[in-house]
């Protein structure tokens, strides 16, 4: 049996170059292209300006396949949850989050993480593997069908954040073609600046990022100190803080009037105090910088709790005063467990973090009992 393509795998430019293999004009696959994301057409039959026989060999080699939904769920504040079947059981979380004035979907990478943050759920499912553009792009494409997106016309989905699960500086290639797809006005038409890469800070990749693409980037701090966030983020034992900073520097030097943004989960009696918003306050006077506080979602088997909302607004109120932009995330969907670092999906672990978490679990409940 020989697998056909799936055109969500590739860009304009890879798509333009498969036409051409085939032996076809390269503006036919822009036809095709918006077709798939402009109209959400599946069947080559129904794309009725593409001629016959192209309709024919395309229909030979190629299929447009986007993931199967599995599960999907709406939320009492309208965020919309699909559990979406990737192979062998694997499956993934995609979120869309409607508010007054944009649309955001939160888009997974990989299938479940390799980097064990501490206090993120996905951290302790262990990893299965990198997900395809076809996969990537296919959860886009989910949203964008069933919220009748169409670019420029009927724009309901407004923005995308690479924060689902996995981190997507470690599935590089596949990610930034997804993210090509998304910004392209022949895909889902998005604004670069509305298309943001969440990373946990794998120094080299920022910057071979922002030698290929030109989107927002998000980093997730978490922590103001090298001792706390190698607790807390066991990759900055690898890349430390300086290191990661000036990384953030050069990104921000390739792009005028850009700022990153550093998401600070808050976790009560471990980064919320007030010595830590001035550690913070030092690092973000280093560069064109925002800062976005989450308040802890929780997740079973966790130790970590949620700072309270008095200690929040207090960190909040410690970084305004000293001119450092700060915002506090609203916790969206977490009545259907969508809400940031609770997304789970389905991961056949390869590594041994499922089993040793439950072990943990298990002693943590004896413990008590
Ligand atoms: N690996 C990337 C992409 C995931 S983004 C990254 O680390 O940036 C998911 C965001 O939600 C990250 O900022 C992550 O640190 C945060 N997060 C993870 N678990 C959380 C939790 N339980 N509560 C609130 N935020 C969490």
């Amino acid at each position: 049996m020989t697998t056909k393509l799936n055109l969500l795998d590739y860009d304009r430019h890879g798509l333009r170059d498969l036409f051409a293999e085939l032996g076809e004009k390269p503006y036919r696959a822009e036809q095709v292209m918006k077709w798939i994301y402009h109209r959400h057409v599946t069947e080559f039959a129904q794309m009725t300006d593409v001629g016959k026989a192209l309709r024919e060999k395309l229909e030979a080699v190629a299929e447009i396949v986007p993931p199967k939904i599995l599960f999907e769920k709406q939320a009492a504040d309208a965020t919309h949850k699909w559990l979406l079947g990737m192979d062998g059981g694997n499956a993934v979380e995609t979120v869309f989050i409607p508010e007054s004035n944009r649309g955001t979907l939160c888009v997974s990478s990989q299938i479940g993480c390799g980097l064990n943050c501490r206090f993120c759920s996905t951290g302790t499912q262990g990893f299965n593997r990198n997900l395809a553009t076809a996969e990537i792009v296919g959860q886009v494409f989910v949203a964008a069908r069933h919220l009748g997106n169409v670019p420029h016309r009927q724009r309901k989905l407004t923005n995308v954040v690479m924060m689902g699960m996995g981190e997507p500086l470690l599935n590089f290639d596949n990610v930034v073609r997804a993210m090509s797809v998304m910004r392209d006005d022949l895909g889902f038409g998005l604004a670069n600046k509305r298309v943001t890469l969440s990373t946990a800070g794998l120094v080299p990749m920022i910057d071979r990022l922002g030698e290929v693409a030109d989107v927002s980037l998000a980093v997730s701090l978490h922590a103001p100190n090298d001792e706390l966030r190698t607790q807390l983020v066991p990759l900055n034992k690898k890349y430390p803080i300086d290191e990661l900073i000036a990384a953030c520097q050069r990104y921000a030097a390739r792009r005028p009037r850009t700022s990153i943004t550093f998401e600070y989960t808050m976790l009560r009696g471990v980064n919320d105090r007030p010595e830590h918003a001035r550690q913070l306050i030092k690092l973000m006077r280093r560069l064109p910088s925002k800062v976005n506080l989450i308040p802890f979602n929780t997740f079973a088997g966790t130790v970590f709790e949620r700072s309270d909302e008095a200690t929040i607004r207090a960190f909040q109120k410690i970084l305004l005063d000293a001119g450092v932009l700060t915002t506090v995330r609203r916790t969206r969907g977490d009545d259907i467990d969508a809400a940031c670092g609770q997304l789970k999906g389905q991961v056949l672990d390869r590594t041994r973090r499922q089993a040793e978490f439950r072990r943990r679990l298990e002693e943590g409940a004896r413990h008590v009992a």
